[in-house]
């Protein structure tokens, strides 16, 4: 029997029985996790109603043998991030985010890495509590959210040779089209792609500001201004480099999408 104590995010949620809850949590201390909580939906004593997604919880729970699930013993709410409870577009970027994460997070991280990631989820929690999520906040925080969890497509240098020189309007203000690759993850030169179809085309200034998004902090992304054209053009190609390097489209895209739709935008 081994006891951990830690502190955990809530990412998903599944009412087991009659009772029991199955929860996948984040974690500073090994990434994600497993955990069952006997009688959660009964005790108010041991887990106080801190069992809930978005819940940014302390727990104390034990691992048996060879099991890789956790049995949780108890739990309390440090935060509940309520303000992602109170807008349409928060809400569903926070859900989002969090599958997101339940998708790409593995089990078993070390601490080193996985308190940084940890680190990371709270703080966009913590951001996403406080804004609108329109299409650009969209954008820039899906980019930087593949990033951190791992998946960063490549668009200052070519995928195939690695030069940077090679690419349109590198050596100025030239605004051509440079071809991306989805399966390839990132931008590839003329003269690489020679020849050869199946590529996204994309104006150079839209990659500069995709670029430009990904080196920023999470502090700084409210700087960038994204317009229109380059908005549709980010958005195609996160959405495609999300789908071919994750294998599925996540259930909360849809909802998003609709929530986010220019239909409903020009309501608001
Ligand atoms: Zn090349």
């Amino acid at each position: 029997m081994v006891e951990l104590r830690s502190e955990a995010i809530v990412l998903r949620v599944v009412d087991f029985g009659e009772s029991d809850r199955i929860l996948h949590m984040l974690t500073p201390c090994s990434g994600r996790i497993t955990a069952m909580a006997r009688g959660a939906k009964r005790s108010r004593r041991r887990f106080s109603g801190a069992l809930d997604l978005f819940h940014y919880v302390s727990f104390q729970g034990v691992r048996s043998g060879t099991s890789s699930m956790l049995r949780l013993e108890q739990a309390s709410l440090l935060d509940d991030f309520s303000g992602l409870r109170t807008e349409l577009s928060r809400f569903g970027f926070g859900c989002h985010f969090l599958e997101m994460a339940d998708r790409l997070v593995p089990e078993g991280m070390a601490a080193p890495d996985a308190q940084p990631l940890f680190d990371y989820a709270l703080s966009v929690l913590q951001l996403v509590e406080s804004k609108t999520i329109d299409l650009r906040w969209y954008i820039l925080l899906q980019l930087h959210s593949l990033k951190a969890f791992g998946l960063s497509p490549l668009f200052h240098r070519c995928v195939r040779c690695g030069r940077e020189d090679k690419l349109p309007g590198s050596a100025g203000p030239v605004e051509g089209k440079i071809a991306f690759h989805v399966g390839e993850g990132g931008v590839v030169c003329p003269d690489c792609r020679r020849g050869q179809e199946g590529f996204l085309l994309v104006h150079a200034g839209t990659l500069r500001s995709l670029e430009q998004g990904m080196s920023l902090s999470l502090d700084q992304l409210h700087r960038l201004r994204l317009g229109g054209e380059v908005l549709e053009e980010a958005k195609e190609i996160i959405e495609r480099f999300q789908h071919f390097h994750l294998g599925l489209e996540l259930k909360t895209e849809s909802f998003l999408e609709e929530i986010l739709s220019p239909a409903r935008r020009s309501i608001a």
